[in-house]
């Protein structure tokens, strides 16, 4: 994107310490960067990023309260509870002290922060600053996280075994298993955090969503009717800058080189994002299943990824011979240039949003493997809305695994999945365009920024 001259505007935005909503919120820091607001970011001390990765933006440490294997232990919503209220201090210092150093320097024209961060909505209130929020989700999953009270009580959150298989009249297509939810020491946060959440999005200035419109036009629009602030589908962001640098993880580019000998559309690409866990009987038969698809694949196996494990954990006995010439195993891959490579012909995921606009984006088909939150209704959105993946369904097997993947990767019906993903990548393109969807809502985002 061409980069304008500074309008003498800052803008501040605060990510959420996790990389899935961090990737996002650097992105949208470097689009408006491009876009001529100066940027200053706060951050927490736990997964601080690296500010050399982010030239000209300025850096803000506040304290969270938490010490690095403290907050590493935590489940993500006691996380999240435990941030917003150690954080509420600390960010209050933080931002009135940037204020008062703006009255000398560039005005602040905003705060941007994640939508978890709820607390930030009556401290831009106090100090009469502005706010607009990232949800780092999709509008559909947001919806189905806007419903939980309702669903709540009409008792479908406490439904199990095959009831959960019922489809849920309010929101179409989600069945009860595609509910978002998250596995805590604590539920009961888990509903007051997303109350919050969408209370404080309705005081806010705008949502800003990572989606577009030919994707999710009606659920942006229900959004929009539902929560009277203007809504910005500008998306996809990583297709507008270039890759996020803000990896905590460094990402083994050999593999690459590797991808470059495989023949084109023939890798089944494996990773499920930086936080999905899967336990050792089901890490073998994700093995055995990748290994008798006979398909060559790229898997990154991240450390901790196998529960109880905390470094790499090694491979079954045996397959690693058997696969030698047609695998490549890495701790953390370089995914959008893996996903826009000519051999990546299929993305088996956890469906976080982030991976599976990635895979949208490069028209590469999905096998959906969800796991917690956003994800399953994710996946519920790929299968059978936009048609552009199959999910395992049930027990982790390696024979229904090794099944799936030849119907994804050498079946006719994988090839009219690929058909539709090819569709979906055109949209995507098409919408960043001068006069698309995307392009259109971003300008108007920079125009409602500048106007405050
Ligand atoms: N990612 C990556 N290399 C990997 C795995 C993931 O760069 O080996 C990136 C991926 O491109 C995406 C992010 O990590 O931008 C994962 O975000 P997502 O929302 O998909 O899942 P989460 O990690 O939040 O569960």
């Amino acid at each position: 994107m061409e980069k304008r001259p500074m309008m003498g505007r800052r803008i501040v935005l605060f990510p959420l310490p996790l990389l899935g909503h961090m990737n996002p919120m650097f992105q949208l820091a470097d689009i408006l960067h491009a876009k001529g607001f100066s940027i200053s970011i706060i951050h927490t001390n736990f997964n601080a990023p690296n500010p050399e990765n982010h030239i000209g933006f300025t850096f803000h440490p506040i304290s969270d309260g938490l010490l690095a294997s403290e907050a590493s232990a935590l489940d993500p919503i006691t996380l999240f509870h435990i941030l917003n209220v150690k954080c509420v201090a600390p960010f209050r210092d933080c931002l009135s002290q940037m204020l008062a150093d703006a009255l000398e320097e560039e005005p602040i024209a905003c705060l941007i922060t994640d939508g978890i961060l709820h607390f930030t909505q009556a401290v831009a209130d106090s100090l009469k600053l502005p706010r607009l929020v990232l949800r780092t989700s999709n509008a559909s999953s947001f919806l189905a996280i806007a419903a939980l009270p309702l669903l709540r009580q009409k008792g479908y959150l406490a439904v199990q075994g095959t009831q959960s298989e019922v489809l849920v009249p309010e929101l179409p297509p989600l069945k009860v298993k595609d509910i978002p939810s998250i596995r805590s020491s604590n539920p009961e946060v888990f509903y007051q955090l997303t109350t919050w959440m969408c209370k404080e999005i309705k005081a806010s200035y705008g949502l800003i969503v990572n989606t577009f419109e030919e994707l999710e036009d009606l659920a942006i629009a229900i959004v929009r009717r539902d929560f009277q602030i203007p809504i910005f589908a500008i998306g996809p962001f990583h297709k507008i800058v270039p890759a996020a640098s803000s990896s905590l993880l460094a990402p083994d580019k050999s593999c690459i080189e590797w991808l470059n000998t495989q023949a084109p559309k023939s890798v089944l690409y494996v990773s499920f994002g930086s936080a999905a866990a899967v336990d050792e009987i089901e890490f073998g038969e994700i093995a055995w299943g990748l290994a008798n698809s006979e398909q060559p694949f790229l898997w990154v196996v991240r450390p901790g990824m196998v529960r109880g494990s905390k470094g790499s954990h090694p491979l079954p006995d045996g397959l690693t011979q058997m696969i030698s010439r047609r695998a490549y195993i890495a701790e953390w891959a370089p995914q959008e240039d893996v996903l826009a490579h000519p051999a990546t012909g299929g993305f088996w995921t956890h469906n976080g949003w982030n991976s599976t606009l990635e895979s949208i984006c490069e028209g590469v088909p999905m096998i959906c493997l969800p796991f917690f939150a956003d994800q399953m209704a994710n996946a519920r959105y790929v299968t059978d809305v936009w048609n552009v993946g199959l999910r395992l369904e049930g027990k982790l097997e390696r024979g229904e695994i090794e099944k799936t993947i030849r119907r994804l990767m050498s079946e006719k019906e994988g090839e009219e999945i690929r058909e539709r993903a090819a569709f979906f990548k055109e949209k995507a393109n098409l919408c960043l365009e001068e006069g698309g969807s995307s392009y259109k809502s971003l300008e108007s985002l920079a125009s409602h920024i500048s106007s405050f």
